[in-house]
């Protein structure tokens, strides 16, 4: 018997892992593959926040996630002496039209009155021109562009090895790769694993990205017409390129142009609702690197390393599903980031953690939760 039981080792799940351990949960992670075989695996790794205008408690929450985890990086790094090639680097969003201009300019001051927490301010500059020379070039710039101070960018492969190395030190957390969960009995409280093993638990949460649906969809009582959620294709590249490390993301209509530490560009991507095969690179890809070569021209000549696709959890709410199943009181739900997970993991791990200890979330957002989606899917049956 085991007090939790994580199913899935990506973002979500390692995060669950971590919170756990400092609740002194003895914890059980299982991953089918190996960690970061899922979305969490990717390259791009930029942390982006929502807009500044039109404030509510959804982008307070993110706002106080993307800076929180900045501490929360730097602790797990002093105490594995690992990098998550983390860096607040911000964001520059080229101005195509000079009208997007005067759209921006209420948007600076929308920053000075909401992305500010205690001594810090963080700011939605309107700029006429680009930090570096071509860092975009000014074609793209009609209506100058913007400089967001709060955006940042991390390696998603160092991310997971630095959460991994952590858990590898805690008393309390057991990792086991190459170990599928086939069926859960929420009721009973165990899972059976592919090999027939059974666990028994008191707790459990699906934190295995695309797939936790199809789990909680098989638990259904009455078959739903909409399933619980949906997977969208991703697909992104890595440039080796000779670019300062220190350069603000690139982000222009879609297009995400990342500098990484070690020489690296990443370059992503597309989003696709339907695909015929979920992990292969094709011609979207390559127009995507088109677009990107043209944005900066420093990028024209620069080989591709790599290509890579996953597939992102999107719930059928749109935003994250977080927290106990509406009708199995053992049975937690961590999934749906879609295409912000790495921004808020860590602070949805901790809720979800929590909720298992007794205490509840009132800061997350009431659309997080896992019982607002299912009274909107059941909603949406009957
Ligand atoms: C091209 C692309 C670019 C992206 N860019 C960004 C970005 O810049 N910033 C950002 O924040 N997000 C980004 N995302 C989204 C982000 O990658 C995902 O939202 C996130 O990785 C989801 O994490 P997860 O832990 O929920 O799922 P996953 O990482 O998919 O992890 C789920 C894990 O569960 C395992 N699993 C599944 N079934 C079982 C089972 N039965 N038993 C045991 N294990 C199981 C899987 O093998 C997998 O490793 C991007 C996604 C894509 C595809």
């Amino acid at each position: 018997m085991t007090d939790l039981l994580i199913v899935g080792g990506g973002i979500m799940g390692l995060w669950a892992a971590v919170m756990a351990d400092r609740a002194g949960l003895k914890t059980v992670l299982v991953e089918r593959d190996r960690i970061g075989a899922g979305a969490s695996g990717g390259v791009l790794g930029a942390l982006m926040p929502h807009m500044p205008d039109r404030w509510n408690a959804k982008k307070q929450f993110q706002f106080d996630a993307l800076l929180s985890i900045e501490m929360e990086i730097a602790n797990l790094e002093a105490q594995t002496g690992l990098s998550a090639g983390y860096r607040r680097s911000g964001r520059l969003i080229p101005l195509p039209k000079p009208h997007l201009r005067t759209i921006a300019l209420r948007h600076e001051q929308d920053a000075l009155v909401n992305w500010k927490q205690k001594d810090r301010q963080f700011f939605w500059h309107v700029q006429d021109s680009a930090p570096a020379a071509g860092w975009p070039q000014s074609d793209a710039m009609a209506g100058g562009l913007v400089f967001d101070t709060l955006a940042a960018r991390v390696d998603p492969r160092r991310f997971l090895d630095l959460l991994t190395a952590a858990l590898r030190q805690s008393p309390h957390v057991h990792i086991e790769e190459g170990q599928a969960v086939a069926a859960i009995d929420p009721v009973a409280g165990h899972a059976t694993f592919a090999d027939g093993r059974v666990l028994s638990f008191g707790a459990c949460i699906l934190a295995a990205g695309v797939e936790t649906f199809r789990h909680l969809d098989a638990l259904e009582p009455l078959s739903l017409s909409v399933p619980t959620g949906a997977a969208v294709k991703g697909q992104a590249a890595v440039l080796k390129a000779e670019v300062d490390p220190a350069l603000p993301v690139i982000f222009m209509d879609g297009l995400y142009v990342v500098p990484h530490d070690n020489g690296l560009v990443a370059i992503g991507s597309t989003s696709e609702n339907s695909f015929a095969d979920p992990l292969s690179n094709d011609h979207l890809l390559d127009d995507l690197l088109a677009r990107a070569r043209a944005v900066v021209p420093q990028l024209e000549n620069a080989p591709v390393v790599e290509r890579w696709a996953g597939l992102r959890p999107k719930a059928v709410g749109r935003d994250p599903m977080v927290g106990r199943h509406p009708d199995h009181a053992r049975l937690y739900a961590l999934t749906g980031g879609f295409k912000i997970s790495f921004g808020l993991a860590h602070r949805l791990a901790a809720s979800v953690i929590s909720e298992i200890a007794g205490q509840a979330d009132e800061v997350l957002p009431d659309s997080f939760r896992c019982a607002s989606h299912f009274s909107q899917l059941r909603g949406s049956t009957g």
